[in-house]
């Protein structure tokens, strides 16, 4: 039976008390940053510490689509339709081609060497926004222990130029990144750096001007238990988070409407399938999923 917790209406309307929470493939070391390809009828999702990322379908399961991945992190998809990603012992940003060659579109920021790109979210402008915290180079488990060269920062990149510009920077550790439906605001998910600090279980709020300069970015809304590592918004601007106990859905306005409890802690989560309504859980070891009564923003 599905564990919900539900704190009002507005969340009772968004979740199928009918819809079982699905284990859809097991045996991983720990799942991240999956995006659904609605034209493959598939979601490729990053198995870290194997090194892989993974390509599951609902007739094909779970298969190896690239080994090794550099240590792939999160996932996401341009306007081109072009699959872009974070690797952590490479410490750069990947776009892979329609021809499926791979080519790498930011690795150092004036002459220093990114740390290990976590996550990532694509505009409709064409830039792409990356956080770049040391998490996959503090451990050999990772990625492999590297020296950071740069403090941890969230920035922007024009892929026609290649030109890499810095879109905020007061962060312990920026992680999970997702655009409002209008794009005019990014939520900014924020994590401790090192695990002898005090966590950051923020979200954070940033608006977007029309030259994609950032301001604001006050703290939204506090995760617990755990802390937002991977966050989406849907169709109607919800925000739907990982946490320590599941997914947590928080209204625009910053207040949790309800919880999709789990067995295990989610570390990130796509919208996908028929019409965007299914939500894909990065769930530890396994990559569980459950349909929801809502679809997911148009772009992941
Ligand atoms: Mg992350």
């Amino acid at each position: 039976m599905n564990g919900f917790d539900i704190c009002g209406d507005r969340f009772r309307a968004m979740v199928l008390p009918n819809a079982p929470l699905e284990t859809l493939a097991d045996g991983f070391r720990w799942l991240e940053g999956p995006v659904w390809f609605a034209d493959h009828n598939c979601l490729y999702v990053s198995d870290l510490p194997n090194d892989r990322i993974l390509r599951w379908s609902e007739g094909g399961g779970a298969s190896v689509f690239r080994h090794p991945s550099g240590f792939a992190n999160g996932h996401a998809r341009d306007m081109q339709g072009r699959l872009i990603g974070c690797s952590h012992h490479n410490r750069c940003v990947l776009r892979t081609e329609l021809d499926g060659t791979v080519t790498k579109l930011a690795s150092h920021y004036r002459g220093k060497r990114l740390n290990s790109p976590n996550d990532i979210v694509c505009r409709s402008d064409g830039s792409i926004w990356f956080s770049d915290p040391p998490y996959g180079i503090n451990t050999d488990y990772e990625g492999g222990k590297q020296m950071p060269e740069l403090p941890p920062t969230l920035y922007r990149l024009d892929p026609a130029t290649g030109e890499l510009t810095i879109a905020a920077d007061d962060f312990e550790g920026p992680n999970g990144l997702a655009f409002s439906p209008d794009e005019r605001i990014l939520y900014v998910a924020e994590t401790g750096r090192q695990f002898d600090v005090e966590p950051r279980q923020y979200i954070r709020r940033f608006q977007v001007d029309e030259d994609g300069r950032l301001s604001g970015g006050t703290r939204f809304h506090k995760i617990e238990p755990g802390f937002a590592d991977g966050i989406r918004v849907d169709e109607k601007g919800n925000i739907w988070s990982s946490a320590a106990d599941g997914v947590h859905c928080i209204a625009p306005d910053g207040k949790l409407l309800g919880k999709i409890l789990t067995p295990s802690v989610i570390s990130n989560l796509a919208f996908g399938g028929r019409n965007r309504c299914r939500l894909f859980l990065c769930a530890s070891q396994r990559l569980m999923a459950i349909f929801t009564n809502v679809r997911g923003c148009v772009r992941p």
